[in-house]
């Protein structure tokens, strides 16, 4: 299926309590999918094991029951894929191909530093996108690391205006989830 879903998750198993910079009622009012509606862009923001991926997970899902194109990608597969497209002579249907779900999943901006192109194929599709069609992108890094991540401060900056011109930007902080059990608590 196209959605290509790192794992099923909705908020019905979703722990606001442990977290800061983001509640239910926050989440619920997303769920009613009319940011997608007005082309906007969700943004989650912090350290690793605080649930961005959960939480943009149950939002596709929710856009998925209601049968708007949903697609997710890592921002490495997404770079390494319009990569390897170019190479082929495919990049402009590659680019068709990711403009057109009404919403793109980006997830792990920053954790890997994206190839030397990396930033041009990603302001392409934030380009493509921007006032057409909706993103939500999760990173570990703050806005102002983007140009060490994509090695280019001057696509960084260019991409951050047309991301966050629309966009909702909610930065959580908390304990890594990924961690719980293996405490003692
Ligand atoms: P992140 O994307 O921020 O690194 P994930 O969303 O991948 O974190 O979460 C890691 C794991 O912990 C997943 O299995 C997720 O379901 C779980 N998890 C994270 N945050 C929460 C939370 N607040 N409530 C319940 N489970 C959570
Ligand atoms: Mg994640």
């Amino acid at each position: 299926k196209l959605s290509r879903l790192p794992f099923k998750k909705t908020l019905d198993t979703f722990d606001f309590q442990r977290i800061n910079g983001v509640s239910k009622r926050d989440i619920e009012e997303y769920m009613n999918l009319s940011f997608i509606e007005q082309n906007q862009n969700l943004i989650f923001l912090g350290p690793p094991g605080v649930g961005k991926t959960h939480l943009a997970v149950s939002i596709a899902l929710e856009a998925i029951s209601k049968g708007l194109k949903t697609y997710f990608m890592t921002a490495q597969e997404l770079v390494t894929s319009l990569e390897t497209a170019d190479a082929q002579g495919k990049l402009d249907k590659k680019m068709r191909g990711i403009a057109k779900p009404s919403l793109l999943i980006i997830d792990e901006m920053g954790y890997l530093n994206l190839s030397d192109n990396g930033g041009h194929y990603l302001f392409q599709v934030i380009s493509r996108r921007y006032e057409n069609s909706s993103i939500i992108l999760t990173s570990n890094k703050t806005f102002s690391q983007w140009g060490e991540v994509l090695g280019d401060g001057i696509i960084a900056t260019a991409i951050l205006d047309r991301l966050l011109h629309h966009s909702r930007v909610f930065s959580i902080d908390g304990p890594s989830f990924r961690m719980k059990n293996k405490s003692a608590e």
